[in-house]
């Protein structure tokens, strides 16, 4: 793969016609180490968020042991490419075929679910294995982040005790888990979570080996800037150290976001201007699908040599394909003498960004360059922003 030492310096020698996805081992390095290091538990990345081998061999090579695999395609991912690495399958709706392969092909022995149905799938897939480990989702709020993941998955308050109790007869371990959403914005979410743990464990009277906190620790992004990780980690420790648990019962975590949006970003091209709309050379079917669909704003900069005088404006942007729906609104906050031809990075883009690009309508290229920059933002670096500017500047 080829390096290169910036983003400035990549855009203005290549001059690249294609999307470039530019890609900062030692980001993923630094975020890996900071969840080893200090979360009070054990940290397993969530795949979907960027299901890159790649990645996945760095977060390794940093300390993370587990991962968080939703499908039997990751499953097989991870176990080709990390072969000691313990995998957990934490769908809470899975085909009995993918837990059988998963079980018996690839050792997998810790799965998720929030239903009856889905415990006597696994029983049955697995033969009645005595060797495993039951995590049952239990539904939480979302209020306090920005993606919900609460109305599809979890068993409701009145569900928890029967199936807490099935499952601690079926299990070796007993866990219970929760998902506050993606990009929680505040570390109160997991200790609201945490209360409903504690009803769900004293309404059923159940011996409980594993709290699980699910992920959604954030990243930051253009009005989207969350309390230090640190106060997400004390706030869980808290809350954990006085749950009604055994002494030796183990805390997880599955971060996905916080562990990889700093890996990557995007160098585009403009095609075109029409007033303060840029035509850009990716979009919505590609590495953006978030800022199209749900508005999520990513921080941008022009890399132009000399760099530009003129004062910020809010751009939007169109994507390459045909229709009109390849639209980010932003607002993208760039300098006002914008034209075609210019080039922009725009940044934090390895959580969910890359992991969608898709190849519709010709557009979308698979070109990825290795830079020794800092990212635009930064989580674990200590930040100073920008004024007049959407642009953390490290
Ligand atoms: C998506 C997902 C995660 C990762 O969530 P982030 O918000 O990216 O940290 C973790 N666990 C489960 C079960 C998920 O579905």
């Amino acid at each position: 793969m080829h390096k290169h030492h910036s983003a400035l310096g990549l855009a203005t020698a290549l001059r690249p016609v294609q999307p470039v996805t530019l890609i900062r081992p030692h980001a993923a390095s630094r975020a890996a180490r900071f969840f080893v290091e200090k979360f009070p538990g054990r940290s397993m990345y969530a795949v979907k968020a960027n299901p890159s081998p790649e990645l996945i061999q760095i977060l390794w090579d940093n300390g993370i042991t587990h991962y968080d695999v939703a499908s039997i395609a990751e499953v097989r991912l991870v176990a080709r490419t990390l072969p000691d690495a313990t995998l957990c399958f934490m769908h809470p709706v899975k085909a009995e075929e993918a837990i059988s392969e998963a079980y018996f092909t690839h050792g997998v022995r810790v799965f998720s679910l929030d239903s009856m149905e889905e415990l006597d799938k696994i029983v049955r897939a697995t033969r009645g294995a005595e060797d495993l480990t039951l995590c049952v989702r239990i539904r939480v709020s979302s209020d306090l982040s920005k993606l919900s993941l609460a109305s599809k998955f979890g068993a409701m308050p009145g569900e928890t005790k029967d199936l807490l109790m099935a499952a601690r007869q079926a299990a070796d371990a007993l866990g219970i888990c929760f998902h506050v959403g993606s990009q929680a914005m505040s570390p109160d979410a997991y200790a609201q979570a945490m209360e409903r743990v504690r009803a769900a464990i004293v309404e059923a009277g159940v011996t409980v080996d594993v709290v699980d906190v699910g992920g959604g620790f954030p990243s930051t992004y253009p009005g989207m800037e969350p309390p230090p990780l640190e106060l997400y980690f004390e706030t869980i420790h808290r809350a954990f150290e006085s749950l009604p648990i055994s002494y030796s019962a183990e805390l997880w975590a599955e971060p996905g976001r916080a562990l990889c949006a700093e890996y990557s970003s995007l160098i585009v091209r403009v095609e075109k201007r029409r007033g303060s709309e840029l035509y850009i050379n990716d979009g919505a079917y590609g590495a953006l699908f978030d800022a199209a669909h749900i508005g999520w704003r990513f921080p941008v900069q022009l890399l132009r040599e000399p760099d530009s005088n003129a004062r910020d404006m809010e751009f939007s942007f169109y994507g390459p394909t045909c229709d009109d729906l390849d639209h980010m609104a932003g607002p993208f906050m760039l300098p006002a003498d914008m034209a075609a031809g210019d080039y922009i990075e725009i940044g934090m883009l390895g959580a969910y960004g890359s992991a969608m690009r898709t190849a519709f309508n010709g557009f979308g290229s698979d070109e990825t360059i290795i830079v020794e920059d800092e990212p635009m933002a930064s989580l674990y670096v200590r930040m100073e922003r920008a004024p007049a500017s959407n642009v953390v500047k490290l």
